[in-house]
């Protein structure tokens, strides 16, 4: 469910009040809008007692707006204001309250300031109100009100590291810009936490609808905040039923954008070639929101035929984005069932039970890009204007500086496919995607990835630094070790069908010995360096 949090609407931060925010007051009318448009509201509320220590005037020789220590915390100093039970902390008088579910007060213990409304500044109280919100079932929160730059963002900052999907409404919000840029940096703070944000438009629809509908061949834009879904499945020349319409006002109170191929009027099959500019220009609008789109849902409706879903579904089979539900009297079910099983793509077998798969994908985070392709190893992404690989079973990598007791270092030498040569390299591995996973979990891979390519065991294994291993072509984050007490117990040569060479090199020769091993053809991989940069550190 989702639910939307208002965000100290109280007179104090109103123009006047004692702690104004600009234009405060332009919100309300916005925020009345809002409300209509969502399940669940709440509102937050400053609610100080009167020597509360976020206030100047309890820290005699300090003025307004003076940073000082409060209890272990930074804290800006702020006029008195929002004293409980004052017309000052009271909720704005022209905001909307019978759709208020419940009020959580905040900032209420003297030692302590409460920005965010789930948490006071140092965490070590919550408000109640995000397990509160978690107890009615909200997944996804709306965040608006006052002030952006300060309880607004920690608001969201907070819900989102709880989990909840978040979203800022920055049109029914105002910032206080003690500096100028201070709205504008907690916008990229809050984009930062993966918090999408959003102006009221994109919520408010005509009839209080979350959803929006982008029929063929209306224009796509270049990309979507919300998640966006494409209706693939039966057609066959607008003969088959209506099924379009089902999902798109199921969807209705879904913050979702549906991409309909479907226009009221279908061209004549006899026009279906691609020289034919209407013909091509729904193809290619086809096209184009199948790779937008964040999820295909697709329909294969029992008495259809559907061969272009049927193409689309070989198209997308590796896509991570198909959800397929094909009836048993389908006339090809049997190829649809083994494609979705080979490719693990979701296949249920009616249209409750797609519609039911979509409305829960959209309830769970908008992935960060589109996936292009998977396959066992790595998974092509387009974000924006840009492709990269993610590795699909890891969660990083590891690189080893190993050095043992005799100041030898040691370098492993194999067949590199990618670069169709032999390489020189750190001793390296991937570490994989296991629960708990933990910069102590991480230093036992490498331990373990040395042992079985040098077959050596190190005691004592230390992170040095941390880092994309190439930014601008994988996510993948790579961690640095220096292994030292190390006791060989092994040849090395690493597992199964990996053949690998494993050098014992002087540290005190390292420099003139890659430059001999790289004039005979092989290839020195430049991290290397990298260790020995750490390895002439002060340890
Ligand atoms: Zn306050």
């Amino acid at each position: 469910m989702k639910c939307l949090i208002l965000v100290d609407i109280q007179n104090d931060f109103l123009p006047g009040g004692a702690l104004a925010v600009p234009e405060g007051d332009k919100i309300i009318p916005l925020v009345n809008q809002l409300q209509a448009a969502f399940p669940l509201v709440v509102a937050t509320q400053d609610w100080h007692p009167p020597n509360h220590g976020s206030f100047a005037a309890s820290h005699p020789g300090k003025k307004e707006f003076d940073a000082i220590d409060l209890n272990g915390l930074p804290q800006t100093l702020w006029p008195v204001h929002c004293v409980q039970i004052t017309d000052g902390a009271k909720l704005a008088p022209g905001l909307q309250r019978d759709r208020i579910a419940r009020v959580f007060p905040k900032g209420t213990d003297i030692g302590i300031d409460s920005y965010s409304g789930l948490f006071d500044n140092g965490h070590r109280k919550s408000t109640g109100l995000g397990e509160w919100l978690k107890s009615q079932g909200v997944t996804e929160v709306f965040v608006c009100g006052l002030a952006t730059d300060y309880c607004v963002k920690f608001t969201a900052l907070d819900a989102a590291h709880m989990g909840f999907k978040t979203h800022f409404i920055a049109d029914a919000s105002r910032g206080v810009n003690l500096q100028p840029d201070d709205v504008t940096k907690a916008i990229q703070e809050m984009k930062r936490a993966g918090i999408t944000i959003l102006q009221s438009e994109d919520l408010l629809q005509p009839g209080g609808k979350l959803s929006r509908v982008i029929t063929a061949p209306e224009p796509l834009p270049a990309r979507f905040k919300q998640t966006a879904v494409f209706l693939a499945g039966s057609i066959d020349d607008g003969a088959a039923e209506h099924w379009q319409d089902v999902v798109i006002a199921a969807c209705e109170p879904d913050s979702v954008v549906l991409l309909n191929p479907r226009r009221e009027k279908w061209l004549a099959a006899t026009d279906h070639h691609s020289r034919n500019p209407a013909f091509r220009e729904q193809v290619e609008w086809e096209l184009q929101a199948l790779e937008l789109a964040d999820i295909v849902a697709m329909y294969f409706a029992p008495e259809s035929r559907a061969p272009i879903s049927l193409l689309e579904l070989g198209l997308w089979a590796r896509s991570g984005k198909l959800i397929v539900a094909c009836p048993d009297t389908f006339w090809r079910k049997g190829n649809v069932e083994l494609v979705c099983q080979r490719y693990h793509v979701p296949l249920v077998s009616d249209l409750e039970q797609l519609i039911r798969a979509v409305r829960t994908r959209v309830a769970g985070p908008k992935p960060p890009g589109q996936i292009l392709y998977t396959s066992k190893f790595l998974a092509l992404i387009k974000e924006g204007h840009w492709e990269y690989v993610d590795r699909v079973n890891a969660t990083g990598a590891a690189l080893i500086i190993a050095l043992t007791a005799e100041q030898k270092i040691l370098l492993v030498e194999q067949f590199r496919i990618p670069v169709h040569a032999r390489t020189i390299e750190l001793p390296a591995g991937i570490i994989g995607d296991e629960p708990g996973y933990s910069e102590e979990s991480q230093a036992e891979a490498a331990r373990r990835e040395l042992l079985e390519e040098t077959g050596y065991d190190a005691a004592r294994m230390d992170a040095l630094t941390n880092g994309p291993s190439c930014s601008g072509i994988t996510s993948e984050r790579v961690t640095l070790f220096r292994a030292t007490e190390l006791r060989q117990t092994g040849r090395g040569g690493g597992v199964e069908n990996e053949d690998i060479t494993v050098h014992e090199v002087p540290l005190a020769e390292i420099g003139p010995w890659l430059e001999a091993k790289g004039k005979t053809g092989v290839l020195i991989d430049p991290k290397i360096y990298t260790g020995l940069f750490f390895l002439g550190q002060k340890q």
